[in-house]
């Protein structure tokens, strides 16, 4: 199967974050035949660094529909309840440095559309899993991988190469849980890379930057339910607080230092208007370009959390669901992804450093490798893309997937030769 086979496959069964059953399966199964030795489930992912997990009953319907639409149940026994994570691993002839190159699985939970003009929809690969669709081109970067897997299983290399297929980027998750197991501790060169992003088919940025600090959280608000006519006073109303915590974090000043955002993007609580909301839940996030003034945005947020809690006496709790940091490009593997591109012929053109403004979950895969003393970076390559990265009618052009595939080639050629 080629790259666009395969990107239509996982297009087709969209699955978010830990739920990749069937593609990280499917994924499992490719690099096994392609002969690579190939960890996957409770071996490639840490239990209790996973965050954000969806609950049992959703994981165990992900698992049993994947199991229903032919995954392996072999593999997928062993990926059960949110293990979706894959590194795959192939020896050269001589010895040389672990060269890893990084790749994301998840979907995300929007309904596709189904309108006429949306190319997965009247090319029949619209995803088949209602609610899930994959809006974010994370069912191309796993089909890239996969066919740069095969390729350089025929080609003779000095050193290791290393593939990691990561579960639920999206949010923040999946990255930090591969890291923590140590999949990337003994990596020399890391090479990840997002397509699209407003960057069109033909052009690629060997690096980028602007990569937001962000950190994700879920409030929980515990009042007391009472009847809102006989004992309205006996009752602590979750609600108010949790409303008055909204109102407050959104009063949170903007920074000189540095580009901030903070967002509640849902409020939950109570359940009829003739009872005091016993429970709230909120969900939100902080944002930052500077790490410091994340960590300060936390310390804001946690405060006005508490003390809105205290107003109205209720108890509360926060979790942290997932996350992301800045991410540093080492110039040394920027300058090989040039070199790497300009060997290409449909990369027309081949810039160093993008500057994005979104969160990256392969920042702590980065920054482990960083820390261990080897070297990074985070390439884009240009795709067109008729909506919004996130929206139900996203699409890529599928010319990026070959050039894809044909620029990690060139960056494996140059990093795993005899030296
Ligand atoms: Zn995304
Ligand atoms: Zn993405």
């Amino acid at each position: 199967m080629d790259a666009v086979t395969l990107r239509r496959f996982f297009h087709r069964h969209a699955e978010v974050g830990f739920t990749e059953f069937r593609t990280a399966g499917k994924t499992v199964e490719l690099l096994q035949s392609f002969g690579y030795q190939v960890s996957y489930g409770k071996d490639a992912i840490d239990e209790s660094s996973r965050r954000g997990l969806p609950d049992d009953g959703q994981l165990e319907e992900a698992y049993q529909r994947a199991l229903r639409d032919g995954a392996d149940p072999d593999i997928a026994q062993r990926m059960r309840g949110g293990f979706t994570g894959v590194v795959a691993v192939l020896k050269g002839k001589q010895e040389g440095p672990t060269v890893a190159f990084r790749f994301d699985m998840d979907a995300l939970p929007i309904q596709e559309s189904s309108d006429s003009d949306h190319v997965p929809h009247t090319n029949g690969f619209r995803s088949i899993y209602d609610g899930s669709m994959h809006a974010c081109a994370h069912d191309a970067h796993t089909a890239i991988g996969l066919d740069f897997a095969k390729r350089m299983a025929s080609r003779s290399f000095s050193g290791t190469l290393k593939l990691i297929f990561q579960p639920a980027e999206e949010g923040g998750r999946g990255a930090y849980a591969m890291a923590q197991k140590g999949v990337v501790d003994d990596v020399d060169k890391l090479i990840c890379f997002h397509l699209g992003l407003g960057v069109p088919v033909g052009t690629v940025y060997g690096g980028s930057t602007g990569w937001l600090n962000v950190t994700k959280y879920l409030a929980h608000f515990h009042g007391y339910a009472a009847h809102s006519g006989l004992s309205p006073e006996q009752g602590r109303h979750a609600l108010l607080g949790a409303a008055s915590a909204l109102l407050h974090i959104h009063a949170i000043p903007r920074f000189g230092k540095s580009d901030t955002r903070v967002n509640v993007g849902k409020l939950e609580g109570g359940s009829s208007s003739n009872i005091v909301p016993g429970y709230a839940k909120m969900l939100l996030e902080t944002r930052a370009t500077v790490e410091e003034v994340n960590a300060e945005l936390e310390r804001r947020v946690r405060n006005i959390i508490k003390t809105s809690a205290e107003m109205y006496e209720l108890d509360y709790e926060i979790e942290i669901t997932g996350g992301a940091k800045s991410i540093r490009c080492d110039e040394e593997l920027v300058s090989v992804a040039l070199q790497a591109a300009s060997n290409v012929e449909a990369i027309r053109a081949a810039e160093p450093i993008f500057t994005a403004s979104a969160g990256e979950d392969a920042c702590f895969l980065t920054e482990r490798v960083q820390n261990l003393g080897g070297l990074a970076t985070y390439m884009i390559i240009g795709s067109d893309i008729p909506y919004p990265h996130h929206n139900e009618k996203f699409d890529i052009d599928e010319a990026a997937l070959p050039i894809a595939v044909e620029l990690l080639e060139n960056i494996a050629a140059l990093t795993l030769n005899p030296s």
